[in-house]
């Protein structure tokens, strides 16, 4: 589903000459075809993103398509069917920062391990677990990619906000920008969902982002 809303393209900054133009943008080096018809994403970053991707060398030669859509819900970041092609659902980024720019490459993140081999992905095993283990999975998936981006100097946190966390009956509120608000957030997140102790299994994965995890190393503790 895409959700997208009529006349949405107008809360974006872009100048009117960029907006509204439906021109699938074709490049000379690669197959792929980006189509990006409300131009949401800045495409010297997406380019830059696809084709310089620390977790997949050359992501763009592998995706047959890539469409980019409003993302309207918290949920979906990106899709990719069978014939690789991908759909990407993100906040418009005309003018990125570096948060806009992680946003990019974590989503991004997901299509990488997709297609690498080693990672062993197998979509018909994610469909069948339940929606509590498919969130636990995503929510060991992200660290994982976050990991690895931080490893390379592409993770960034929000600049501010608070979140509020009940650990053994004591009521904490942490600031956003702080990894250790973020770490506790997704152990949070997992053990809400039915996860025994995920503490150590998503601290290590955070700190050790050279160690090569697969598909089945995600999927194993949730179920
Ligand atoms: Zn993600």
């Amino acid at each position: 589903m895409n959700g997208y809303i009529a006349g949405a393209s107008r809360s974006l900054k872009a100048p009117a000459t960029r907006s509204g133009t439906a021109i699938p943008r074709r490049t000379p080096r690669s197959l792929m075809q980006i189509h990006d018809f409300r131009n949401l994403v800045d495409q010297e970053l997406l380019w830059r993103a696809l084709k310089h991707h620390p977790l997949y060398h050359d992501l763009a030669s592998e995706l047959r398509s890539l469409t980019i859509e409003e993302k309207t819900g918290p949920n979906v970041g990106v899709e990719m069917d069978e014939n690789r092609r991908a759909t990407l659902y993100i906040h418009p980024i005309i003018r990125p920062c570096e948060r806009d720019r992680f946003i990019l490459y974590h989503e991004l993140g997901h299509l990488a391990d997709r297609i690498d081999p080693g990672f062993g992905y197998r979509h018909q095993d994610r469909m069948r677990l339940t929606a509590y283990q498919e969130r636990n999975f995503l929510e060991l998936w992200n660290v994982y990619i976050d990991a690895r981006l931080n490893q390379h100097g592409l993770f960034c946190l929000p600049r501010e906000g608070q979140s509020a966390f009940v650990i053994d009956g004591r009521r904490y509120v942490l600031p956003k920008n702080d990894v250790n608000t973020y770490l506790l957030e997704a152990i949070t997140n997992l053990t809400q969902r039915g996860m025994y102790r995920p503490g150590s299994l998503v601290t290590t994965i955070w700190n050790n982002p050279h160690r090569q995890l697969s598909f089945d190393d995600l999927l194993d503790p949730v179920r």
